[in-house]
């Protein structure tokens, strides 16, 4: 003999389902629009010559003519920064490997497609035994 839940699920009756939908809509949580761009990674405006350049790099510099720090291997000749003091190798000319200073010689720094030691210059003291 089938209980009467039984009879009541294969009248297709759920109990448990309520009937109320009136909370539904707050439920539906509106997709915030990002005010920003996804974070961009990669510069490529000097701030020297405020104009967009592939060849975009940072320097820590101490030179007293400029504040800019993003700035354009042609801008970086120009104030004769040395290389030395560029930090960044995310121009679109040093991913090429086409990053080529005229001021000075120019540094190998790792790009940011080698994630494994970035940004840690080779000290090669202690080389030799
Ligand atoms: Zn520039």
């Amino acid at each position: 003999m089938a209980s009467l839940k039984d009879a009541f699920l294969k009248a297709g009756i759920k109990p448990t389902e309520a009937p109320k939908k009136e909370n539904e809509r707050e439920q539906i949580k509106k997709k915030k629009m990002t005010d920003e761009i996804s974070h961009q990674s990669q510069r490529n405006f000097c701030e020297e010559c405020n104009q967009v350049r592939p060849d975009v790099e940072q320097y820590k510099h101490r030179n007293p003519t400029t504040e800019a720090e993003w700035i354009c291997v042609r801008c970086a000749d120009q104030l004769q920064i040395l290389d030395k003091f560029r930090l960044t190798a995310q121009s679109d000319t040093s991913i090429k490997k086409m990053f080529r200073r005229e001021y000075g010689e120019t540094m190998k720094i790792a790009g940011p497609q080698n994630n494994g030691g970035a940004n840690k210059p080779k000290g090669d003291f202690n080389g030799n035994r």
